[in-house]
């Protein structure tokens, strides 16, 4: 039986207006799977009732519900990664807790899953978000797609669904600054889309501010491929050999008109120097980018730090196993 057990893995922020709902319709399709199911809703450090309503879901539905509890925000992709640790099923599916992914949807995931595939994305049809979120996505995909040549049309859907291998893989990675789905294509052998619903978010607001979103977009980049350092050297090259042909031309210009033209020639420099200073503070900013996620790794930080774990059984078994009491010969 276990070959078939499915895992959903919900991180939650600050949703205790959406996770009655999001629980209700949960064990409601897991239920109509005909598989066993089991939710592992990870608490991300929620300043609001979250973490309590977990407790409570998983009092009521033991071996169904599994709380993992943060001791404070570590992030989104952290989050998962922290279900992933906790989830046992053989598929593992993602997806958020705001109810924009519809759990209705699941099936259609499994589906193609039992068909063999390592990994399914979802690909949100009418994207129920606002018009800059969608471009800044639309964007980005491309972007990461020139990059990496990888083709996800959706970054950015977070209802997909993995076997476990490709979840073990994505554990056993080290880097701090994980972008799950990117990670699940590049072990997937076989990977396939399909389109899912999307639904405007339930209630409260999204987590992700101008600035977190730019940091998922630089780790979503960053972190697939070293393709923009390459491009890096390229235009460097290419500025640099432009920088002394115009050198050469200006050498030539000075030779043909005297030296008086070549005085007035000197605001011209101004130009290419803007260009090439321009140039260049591109360049650090790119390094920078790598080299912040390098030193990130090799302090090999824990990425987060479960301060507890719900699964309904750990609640009675709080004696430490394997020791003998005190008295006992
Ligand atoms: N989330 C999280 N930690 C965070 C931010 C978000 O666990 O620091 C969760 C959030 O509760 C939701 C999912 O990640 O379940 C997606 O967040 P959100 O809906 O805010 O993002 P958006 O839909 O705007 O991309
Ligand atoms: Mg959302």
């Amino acid at each position: 039986m276990s070959a078939s057990l499915v895992s959903l893995v919900i991180p939650v922020y600050d949703e205790e207006d959406n996770l009655p709902e999001l629980m209700e319709r949960c064990l409601k399709v897991g239920a109509a799977l005909h598989r066993d199911f089991e939710i592992v809703f990870v608490d991300d450090g929620s300043t609001d009732r979250s973490a309590q309503l977990i407790a409570d879901a998983v009092d009521k539905h033991p071996g169904h519900c599994i709380g993992v509890l943060l001791n404070r925000n570590y992030g989104q992709h952290s989050a998962v990664l922290a279900g992933f640790a906790a989830a046992h099923g053989d598929i593992v599916v993602t997806l958020d807790a705001d109810l924009q992914n519809p759990p209705e949807e699941i099936p259609k995931l499994l589906d193609l899953m039992d068909q063999g595939c390592d990994a399914v994305g979802g690909v949100r049809k009418m994207r129920r978000d606002s018009v800059f979120r969608v471009w800044a996505s639309r964007t980005m995909n491309w972007a990461t797609y020139r990059v990496t040549g990888q083709h996800i049309t959706d970054y950015g859907c977070m209802l997909r669904a993995y076997r476990r291998d490709i979840v073990d893989a994505i554990l056993r990675c080290e880097e701090r600054s994980a972008y799950i789905p990117a990670l699940a294509t590049a072990f997937a052998g076989k990977f396939r889309e399909v389109e899912v619903n999307h639904a405007e978010r339930a209630a409260g607001r999204s987590k992700y501010r101008l600035w977190s979103l730019l940091n998922l977009y630089f780790d979503l980049l960053v972190s697939t491929s070293t393709a923009p350092l390459r491009m890096l050297s390229l235009a460097g090259a290419f500025m640099a050999v432009g920088g002394a042909m115009f050198g050469l031309l200006l050498l030539v210009l000075r030779f043909a008109y005297g030296s008086e033209w070549a005085a007035q020639g000197v605001i011209t420099i101004f130009a290419p120097l803007f260009i090439f200073l321009g140039a260049q503070f591109i360049a650090m900013g790119l390094l920078g980018e790598y080299i912040g996620r390098i030193s990130r790794d090799v302090q090999r930080r824990p990425r987060y730090l479960v301060s507890e774990t719900l699964d309904g059984r750990s609640i009675k078994a709080s004696e430490p196993r394997g020791v003998p009491r005190a008295g006992s010969a």
